[in-house]
This record gives C-alpha cells, sequence and structure tokens, in this order.
C-alpha cells in the first residue's frame, strides 16, 4: 500500500487522479445498471459462479474507465471530462434500460439522422429522472472539490502510470475468468454494445472514421444505360404509387393473421399481401438506403463508394419521378430527383385540411392531399411515358405512437398516451401502435381510390414495404434498431402489399393467378428495386429479373 502512495501520491479528494476513478466506480457500477441487468438475467450466468463472474467483469470495465479517465486527470481537464462521460452514461443508461436497444454504430447514425421532432418524442421524466441521479448529482458534488495544481512532469508521470495499472487490471481480470468471458460474449453479442458510455464513443468513432474513408465527389453512377422498353401499340403508360412505410411489423397485419382488424380497408382492396419478407436492416437508417439499391442486403453492406438511386435510374430512363416526404427526409436517396415534404403548399391545391398538420409535424393523411395537382406540376413530357410516386410516410414511428394517427381513426382502445412505454398497460402500448397500423392501412386505400380515378390514362399499381419492424415489449424490448444479427424477428419481418388491377397485370402480361401462389414466397428488401423496374418496364444492365417479383409471373 505504501508503494502504491508512492507512486500515484495519498489519494486525497484534491487530486484529479482520485476524481477520476472515484468517477470510473460510478460509472462502472451505477451507470451501467442496464448493462448488470441483463447479464443478472442470463441463465447461464444465474449461479455461484456466474454472479462471481459478473462482479470481475464489473471490476474489468470500472478498470478500463479508469484507466481511460486516468488520461483526462488535470486540474483543469477532469471536471469536464467527467461531466461529458456521466452525462453521456446517464442518458444511455435511460435508453438502455427503458427499450432494450444497445449503442453500435448504425444505432449512432440513426442518433445523428435524427431532427428535432424526433428527439422530442424520447424525452421523458425518466430520462430527467436518470441525468439528475446518475449524472447531475455526482457532478454537483465534483464540482465543489478544489483541486491542487501539482507541477506537470510528475502528474503526466502519474496519469500514464495510472492509465497502465487500470489496463493491467482489467487484463488480469479478464484472464482470471476467460473462459467465461469468451463464451458469455460470444453467445451475448449485445452485450459489448452495453458497456457505457464506451459503447457511444466508440460507435461514434468508427462512423466518423467510416465517414472520411468514404470517397468523396458525386456518387457512382448506376443503370448508364437505363432506358423504357417500348410502349405497345395502345399501352397506357404506367403509374405506380410506392409507399414506403415505415416501423410497421408484419406481425400486426390482420391481412397476415393478426388477430385485431388493422387492415379493413386493404381487406376489401383486392390486394395481395406477401407475409414472408423480411428487412434489409432494422432502422430507417440502416434500411432505406439499401431498398433503393440495386445490389440486394449482402452486397449493399460490402459496398464502398456510395452508388445513385433507384430514384436516379427511373429518372435517367425518362420517367417523371416525385419523392413526397412526410418524415425527416429521405436521407439522400432522392436529392438529384424531383422532392417535396408533405407539409408544403401544393400550387393550385386546396389548402391542408386542418388538424392534419400542427405546424412542423403532420399526420400521414398530408402525403395523399393535393396529388392532381403535384402529378400537374410534374414534366408532361416525362409523364406521358410514366411516373413513380414515392411517399415516405411517418407510419409507425415510436415510443409516441399515439401521435401517428388521428383522434377520429383510433378504433383500438385504451390507447396509450405516453412516450414512457413502460408506463403503460402493454395492450394499451399495442393498442396505440395497432391505430398506426390501421391509420396506415387507411392511407394505403386513399392512395388505392386515387390511383383509381387515374385509370383512364394510366395503368396504375400500388407498391407498399416497410423499411423495418418494430419490438412492442416481447422479451423487454422496445422500439427497434438493435445489431440485424441479434434483432429478433418482429424487428426484420416487414408487410409488403401489392395493388394491381387487372387492366395492369393484363398489360404486364402475368399469368393469372400466379402471383396469388407466390403469398407465402420468402422475399426482401432485395426484390424491391428490381420489382419497381420490371413494372415501370426500364431496361438496364443493372436489372435482375430474377430479383423482379413480377418477372416470375410473365
Ligand atoms: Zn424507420
Amino acid at each position: 500500500m505504501r508503494a502504491l502512495f508512492r507512486l500515484f501520491g495519498k489519494p486525497t479528494l484534491d487530486s484529479p487522479l482520485t476524481l477520476a476513478w472515484l468517477g470510473a466506480l460510478w460509472l462502472g457500477l451505477f451507470s451501467n445498471w442496464p448493462l448488470w441487468q441483463r447479464m443478472l438475467a442470463l441463465p447461464e450466468l444465474a449461479n455461484g459462479g456466474g454472479r462471481v463472474f459478473i462482479l470481475v467483469f464489473a471490476g474489468m470495465v470500472t478498470a478500463v474507465l479508469g484507466a481511460l479517465l486516468s488520461l483526462f486527470a488535470w486540474p483543469r481537464l477532469i471536471k469536464p471530462a467527467l461531466a461529458v462521460m456521466l452525462l453521456s452514461a446517464a442518458a444511455l443508461a435511460h435508453f438502455m434500460g427503458s427499450y432494450g436497444t444497445v449503442i453500435d454504430p448504425t444505432m449512432v447514425v440513426n442518433i445523428l439522422q435524427t431532427d428535432v421532432r424526433e428527439s422530442r418524442d424520447l424525452l421523458s421524466i425518466g430520462l430527467l429522472l436518470s441525468l439528475s441521479m446518475l449524472a447531475l448529482l455526482p457532478i454537483a458534488w465534483l464540482w465543489k472539490r478544489k483541486l491542487h495544481a501539482h507541477p506537470w512532469p510528475g502528474r503526466l508521470g502519474r496519469n500514464l502510470l495510472a492509465f497502465a495499472a487500470g489496463l493491467v487490471l482489467a487484463v488480469g481480470l479478464a484472464l482470471s475468468c476467460f473462459a467465461d468471458l469468451a463464451s458469455t460474449m460470444r453467445n451475448n453479442k449485445s452485450l459489448r454494445y452495453m458497456i457505457s458510455p464506451v459503447n457511444l464513443y466508440y460507435s461514434l468513432g468508427s462512423v466518423l472514421a467510416a465517414k472520411r474513408a468514404e470517397p468523396k465527389g458525386p456518387p457512382e453512377v448506376i443503370g448508364a444505360d437505363a432506358k423504357l422498353a417500348p410502349r405497345e401499340a395502345g399501352a397506357k403508360p404506367r403509374l405506380l404509387l410506392l409507399v414506403v412505410g415505415e416501423t410497421a411489423r408484419s406481425a400486426n397485419f390482420s391481412l397476415n393473421g393478426y388477430g385485431q382488424p388493422t387492415n379493413p380497408e386493404l381487406a376489401k382492396a383486392d390486394v395481395l399481401s406477401f407475409r414472408k419478407v423480411s428487412s434489409c436492416g432494422t432502422s430507417t437508417a440502416a434500411s432505406l438506403p439499401c431498398m433503393f439499391s440495386p445490389l440486394g442486403r449482402e452486397a449493399f453492406l460490402e459496398q464502398k463508394r456510395p452508388q445513385e438511386t433507384l430514384m436516379d435510374v427511373l429518372q435517367r430512363a425518362g420517367l417523371a419521378v416525385l419523392w413526397l416526404d412526410n418524415q425527416s427526409g429521405c436521407k439522400g436517396i432522392c436529392e438529384r430527383v424531383p422532392n417535396a415534404m408533405a407539409a408544403q403548399p401544393v400550387k393550385g391545391a386546396a389548402p391542408l385540411p386542418a388538424g392534419l398538420c400542427d405546424g412542423e409535424e403532420c399526420l400521414d393523411g398530408a402525403l395523399v392531399q393535393g396529388l392532381d395537382e403535384r402529378l400537374a406540376a410534374l414534366d408532361p413530357e416525362r409523364v406521358a411515358r410514366g411516373v413513380v410516386l414515392v411517399m415516405h410516410q411517418m407510419g409507425s414511428h415510436g415510443p409516441a405512437y399515439y401521435k401517428r394517427s388521428p383522434a377520429d381513426r383510433k378504433p383500438f382502445q385504451p390507447e396509450c398516451k405516453s412516450n414512457a412505454l413502460q408506463q403503460c398497460e402493454r395492450q394499451a402500448v399495442v393498442n396505440a401502435y395497432d391505430n398506426s397500423i390501421a391509420y396506415a392501412d387507411w392511407l394505403l386505400a386513399r392512395g388505392i381510390d386515387w390511383l383509381k380515378t387515374k385509370s383512364d390514362r394510366f395503368d396504375t399499381a400500388l407498391l407498399y414495404a416497410s423499411d423495418h419492424g418494430e419490438s412492442l415489449g416481447e422479451n423487454n424490448l422496445y422500439l427497434h434498431g438493435l445489431p440485424y444479427s441479434m434483432a429478433p424477428k418482429e424487428q426484420t419481418h416487414i408487410p409488403m402489399i401489392l395493388w394491381l388491377p387487372e387492366a395492369s397485370s393484363q398489360a404486364l402480361k402475368l399469368k393469372s393467378g400466379c402471383l396469388k401462389s407466390r403469398l407465402d414466397q420468402p422475399f426482401s428488401h432485395d426484390q424491391l428495386f428490381h420489382t419497381v423496374l420490371g413494372y415501370s418496364g426500364v431496361q438496364s444492365q443493372v436489372y435482375r429479373s430474377d430479383w423482379d417479383i413480377l418477372a416470375g409471373c410473365r
């Protein structure tokens, strides 16, 4: 002990190094409570040996945090450094503890792409409570400490020694339980993304590194040869309404066998609902670019340089395209084609009905307002060749599901009116979610109604696919965004619905009854790009007929 004191100096509260290690202890033991809770619940650790392992693991986490904080143990630096770590760890503890989410690079991309109104939905009493107990309390204590300035060479030496000591301690602890450590981390990959707040800094670092490594300049051109197949004499141009859903999971669609009648309108509309469709990612940021890419999930994940999207290829082929958004934007997909926000007034159209928008946020009903005028505003020469209109929904974006449906379209009651989902009965959370699904059902039916009014000029179709699913409390998981390999099927099993009237089916020369026989065939977002090209009659090297759901029925 005396040797230790000689090395580091007596541990008094006026020493930055002491504060660093106290901070590490607080972060390791308290701010990481969701990690300890998750580990305590693992069946393989529910014995004496398992409990000891959790203690050793807590020691490792604390030692690593102590090592890191030792580098910041300077009189002017330690307080702000600890404040940042305590605040971020407290916020993470709230989200990981409440929603069962983990913080990996994809989640950090989601966080960075979240806009103000989306993040406002996440503010809650729970978050404030977590911030005050886990961060403000220790920060208040910390700020009162008067730190003495020691000569810097000695301080640097001590800090480096403490850094090394922390690492040696962590490695020693890891070696002492290596077998348990290896098997626990292998079987529960999500644990590594729960070690807070290093999970955040690590993920942030790898996202920024990937961003820097990305080549500058315009995206790689795809489908440079895209052109429209010559239209047969007398055939009409094709109009496709492509609706990109948000956070809708297949399991809650009554079309796919769900118990609550969430699809009353589509049930009457003669649609094809594909029942075994999986998403590309578990978040908007991961799925959306992949849905509009020709590569398919596997190659998309390997892709180094950003590519153009489906929208660019359709436009290059000569079609009229429009991206209509009611969310935080198209994540770069629609940059080079006509696009508009649903809240933006349409020239010449009646103003949006009262109650649809509250200034900055609109219900999805705004997407189907003024469509005639939006169509009329597109280049008429292109329109004469065909149209692809994309609608990007707010859909079932959580946790404030109750905000996603208007007061007069809430068939399922009682509904959870809070964004702190754990405070509601589970059924009330599900009801609020199902109301948003029923509203999407209503929206798609209005889309079909509108397409029917265009059938004299166009052959029409509606294709709907959600970007990813959602956890609604199964296994204490909420929301979405878990790493794909460990995500439950609720987050990846998505609805995909096609409405194709007889005239369009004939124009495409589809074998009657063929698509119906494919409803239980496994599909994924991989098929989206190629099915849209196939429907629209776009010919290009980039098109794969084996990934075109319609081509298999010609
Ligand atoms: Zn999404």
